[in-house]
């Protein structure tokens, strides 16, 4: 069993900022960097909106600086995964890798969110061979081919646009007639000719062949919205990128989680259990940035120190 000041669970730029903060009050925070360390940035290709890169920066090489940054100010950054909280009473009891044991005066929580998957059975058959939901991933195996992306949002125009320079053709499949991305990614995709936009329409199966134990896929259907015709897509690869889910499984009945599963906190990221903090995507379903994250970071982990302060 370890004694900690502060538990940081998550390592995305919320999690990595609040050790920066933390470190730098004194509070030796123990950062476990859980499932995919550096978080959803390291499966980013081009970030062009952070601060601090005048020229873009790929999102790997943004969280490599944020995680040295942390460490350099005094962050235990740990493999592992958190498995089991006990927030009943303080301080509070974590487990991690189902085996040993942190006790933890106060907690940040900072696990961010995963992909959203569409829900569809053929979709699921096919994930990892052919289906994915990450294109700086597995964009490369789909190198001059044809590949659809789905989705409306700034995740499926950056994937489309990253696509669209590796593969023959990419189709971008939105189940409305106007995007949701900002306007500067909607521009980028409107220019790039080998991007064929996909309007009101859904995704109904995911259409492929079996070879023995080899599966890939040969198409997409689609139905539209406005007419219900469906109609069949032929091509290689599919990029799944509507939207994200919040990483909150392990918290559910140990603290307040919004409707959507995201984590309930007020301005100072406080949860309603005194102690335990949250920040970055895991309780921000609006603005979900990496800069956001860091400054939710940043403020969960000066509120943790007064909370130590006063208690
Ligand atoms: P969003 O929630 O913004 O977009 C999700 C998209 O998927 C929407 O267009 C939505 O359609 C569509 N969608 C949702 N569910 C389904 C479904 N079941 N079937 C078909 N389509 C569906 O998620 P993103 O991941 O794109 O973005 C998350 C946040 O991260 C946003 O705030 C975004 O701005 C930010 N981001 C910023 C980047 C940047 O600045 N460089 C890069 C990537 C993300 P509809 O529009 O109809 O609801």
């Amino acid at each position: 069993m370890e004694n900690v000041k502060c538990l940081i669970i998550g390592s995305g730029p919320a999690g990595y900022t609040a050790g920066i903060y933390a470190s730098r009050a004194g509070l030796k925070p123990v950062i476990i960097e859980g499932m995919q360390p550096g978080g959803q940035l390291t499966i980013t290709s081009e970030v062009e909106n952070f601060p601090g890169y005048p020229k873009g920066q790929s999102g790997p090489n943004i969280m490599d600086d944020i995680r040295q940054q942390s460490i350099n100010a005094g962050s235990d950054i740990r493999q592992g995964l958190v498995t089991k909280v006990d927030f009943s009473q303080r301080p509070f009891h974590c487990i991690v890798d189902d085996e040993q044991e942190i006790v933890a005066e106060t907690v940040i929580i900072a696990t961010g969110a995963t992909a959203r998957w569409l829900g569809l059975e053929s979709e699921e058959q096919y994930r990892g061979f052919g289906v994915s939901a990450c294109a700086t991933c597995d964009g490369n195996f789909f190198r001059g081919r044809t590949v659809a992306v789905i989705g409306g949002g700034d995740t499926a125009l950056e994937e489309a646009m990253y696509l669209s320079n590796l593969c023959a053709k990419v189709y971008l499949v939105h189940r409305r007639d106007a995007f949701r991305a900002s306007q500067a990614m909607q521009d980028k995709v409107f220019k790039k000719e080998n991007i064929d936009i996909q309007w009101n329409s859904i995704p109904v199966e995911v259409l492929g062949e079996k070879k023995g134990f080899v599966k890939s896929v040969t198409g997409l259907k689609l139905a539209d919205t406005k007419d219900k015709s469906e109609r069949v897509l032929p091509l290689d690869g599919i990029f799944v990128a509507i939207g994200v889910t919040p990483v909150t499984e392990l918290f559910k009945g140990q603290i307040d989680l919004d409707a959507q599963g995201y984590i309930v906190t007020d301005k100072g990221g406080r949860t309603n259990v005194p102690g335990v903090f949250a920040a970055g995507d895991v309780q921000d379903p609006n603005y979900r940035q990496a800069i956001t994250a860091a400054a939710s970071g940043c403020i969960a982990a000066v509120e943790a120190e007064r909370f130590l302060n006063q208690n």
